[in-house]
């Protein structure tokens, strides 16, 4: 458990808390303080990087594009915006973590609209290595 709050469930306030390494919904109590009912599966990107960055790595590169309805206007996203600002999350809230991730992974294949034959187009981020 670590003292990471953001904004993950869709709210204009902060509405997320990291219970054990993944984010829990801070509206989703029945009284101040009670118990957490929705959350759990989505990894704290604070003290749970790596596994924060592998699920959003499996996202960018299963998911050409889509938007989202927000009460703060909605947004757009590709599969490679949103590797990008997961990764840009993670390593403003935990670099060190983040740069050892990425270093992991290596290679990711991230997903937008394009040309190509299904209507879509890789943008390929490597991360592993320096030069050999
Ligand atoms: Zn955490």
């Amino acid at each position: 458990m670590c003292d990471y709050e953001g904004r993950d469930f869709g709210a204009s306030y902060i509405d997320s808390c990291c219970i054990d390494g993944y984010l829990w919904d801070l509206d989703s109590c029945d009284e101040p303080g009670g118990p957490l009912f929705d959350g759990g599966d989505m990894p704290c990107p604070k003290c749970n990087t790596l596994e924060y960055l592998e699920r959003a790595k499996e996202e960018a590169e299963s998911c050409v594009s889509g938007s989202v309805a927000g009460s703060s206007g909605g947004f757009a996203y590709t599969g490679e915006s949103i590797w990008l600002a997961s990764v840009k999350k993670a390593e403003s809230l935990n670099p060190d973590a983040a740069a050892a991730a990425l270093q992991k992974m290596g290679v990711v294949e991230t997903l937008f609209p394009g040309g190509g034959p299904d209507g879509c187009a890789v943008q390929r981020y490597i991360y592993c290595g320096e030069s050999k």
